[in-house]
């Protein structure tokens, strides 16, 4: 388990005193100056020794990521934005960086900016956080009086501009090239990848798109080393890690825990245990509503990282993670979903637009039983149509929970359509 001296967001942990007064007792601004002495090259380095892999989901590194970015320009401005437009079914962890310790963040996109040569940076906000908003904006301002950002920012000699953008409220705008489309005052589509956006990103110009808690957790990286952030977790699974869980636990939270801790101590631990008791689990999704969903004999043995999850089909994604107990009627949930992304879909590209909603419609009768069993099979040749055929991961997304619902749960799919065919007959039989 994390020891509380090793947890980067404290403020999780009851201290709410989330002004620069409160981050410069907590360490936060401290020497930041002599951190961007180190110079542009060893600050990549150092990111990329800690192992840290972006928190958005995908899980790419993050040294790497920066180090796409042009050291030389080429006259085009480089630009940091960062992604604050979360909205992953389950997740919720990104709102507690901004609204308790704010300060971590905006540090970290000044450090971030800094190492990438970045003129400035956007931070885009989901439009539904409001209260995250004005605890940023703040942030932000204050930072701007303490002398931190724009001119000279920390007397470093580097210039520096952060800004907030509020989005509107479309899922899709999470996707990185959606977010640049919005941000330059465009409709929220996603764009074509390559080029990826260090190539072409904002205004057509070198960008990285990061996610917050990849921002907000390099300030501590660097000043406790590289090699204390990599000694948690698995290798290839480094770090600390902010988990949102909600759904069947006694008590649902957002916890910093290690890199790869297992499933039950991070239930057992954090949340009060599974309503009812391990044993009353039935499934649990992970990493947020895009990744399939686990079984109980599969959350026996979990661990909690990108490739031990991987391995089992599923993933830890925003590691939002959903637990359901055996009241839960699983394809219900499953269906909820397909709402969800048919909603979302920007209907840019044909296997999303007609697939999310095919996925739907069958969903809409499987979950009331009003199918042949043979269209299982067919949604599933229809998950794997969109698969792999879209322009941005949201058709992956739409897919995968449905893939998972089947490997794990055909049996109850099948028993629902017997058992409204059995009860059609018999009410046929009774007339
Ligand atoms: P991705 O794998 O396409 O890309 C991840 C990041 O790595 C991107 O920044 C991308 O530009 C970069 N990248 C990947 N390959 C690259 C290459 N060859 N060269 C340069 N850069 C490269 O994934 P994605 O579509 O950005 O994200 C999908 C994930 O987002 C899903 O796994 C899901 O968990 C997550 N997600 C999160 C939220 C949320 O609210 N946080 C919402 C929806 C989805
Ligand atoms: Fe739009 Fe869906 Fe295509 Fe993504 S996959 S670009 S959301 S239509």
């Amino acid at each position: 388990m994390l020891k509380d001296q090793d947890r980067i967001f404290t403020n999780l942990y009851g201290m709410h005193d989330r002004s620069l007064k409160g981050a410069l007792a907590r360490g936060h601004w401290d020497g930041t100056a002599n951190l961007l002495a180190l110079g542009r090259d060893k600050l990549i380095d150092m990111v990329k020794a800690s192992g840290l892999r972006g928190r958005g989901g995908a899980g790419f590194p993050t040294g790497l990521k920066w180090s796409f970015m042009p050291k030389q320009s080429d006259g085009r401005p480089s630009y940091l934005v960062v992604n604050a437009d979360e909205s992953e079914p389950g997740t919720c962890k990104d709102r507690e960086i901004m609204r308790h310790d704010p300060h971590t963040l905006v540090e970290g996109c000044l450090i971030a900016g800094f190492a990438m040569n970045a003129v400035a940076g956007y931070i885009y906000i989901r439009g539904e956080y409001i209260r995250e908003r004005e605890a940023l904006q703040r942030a932000i301002d204050e930072a701007y009086d303490a002398g931190y950002l724009g001119k000279n920012a920390c007397g470093s000699g580097y210039d520096y501009d952060l800004y907030l953008h509020h989005g509107a409220g479309a899922y899709i705008c999470g996707e990185e090239t959606a977010l640049l489309e919005s941000l330059e005052g465009k409709k929220g589509m996603p764009r074509m990848k390559p080029p990826f956006p260090a190539g072409s990103g904002l205004y057509g110009c070198p960008t990285t798109v990061n996610n917050v808690e990849s921002i907000a957790v390099v300030p501590t990286i660097l000043r406790r080393g590289p090699e204390w952030f990599s000694g948690f977790g698995r290798p290839n699974n480094a770090g600390t890690k902010l988990f949102g869980i909600s759904g069947h636990v006694n008590n649902p939270c957002v916890v910093e825990e290690a890199m790869s801790i297992s499933l039950r101590e991070l239930l057992d631990r954090h949340c009060g245990g599974v309503r009812g008791g391990w044993k009353n689990i039935k499934a649990v999704i992970p990493g947020g509503s895009s990744v399939p969903m686990l079984n109980a004999a599969q959350c026996e043995d979990a661990i909690m990282d990108f490739d031990w999850l991987r391995e089992q089909k599923s993933g830890l994604g925003t590691a939002a993670v959903i637990v359901m107990d055996q009241s839960t009627d699983v394809i219900k949930a499953i269906w909820r979903l397909s709402k969800f992304y048919k909603h979302e879909s920007c209907g840019q590209c044909t296997p999303c637009r007609e697939g999310t909603g095919w996925m739907m419609r069958v969903m809409d009768r499987l979950v009331k039983g009003e199918a042949e069993v043979e269209e299982i099979d067919m949604l599933l040749s229809v998950t794997k149509q969109v698969e792999g055929h879209t322009i941005c991961a949201l058709g992956d997304a739409a897919a995968w929970p449905i893939q998972g619902l089947v490997r794990h749960f055909r049996d109850e799919i099948e028993d629902r359509i017997k058992a409204k065919r059995t009860g059609r007959m018999g009410a046929m039989a009774a007339e």
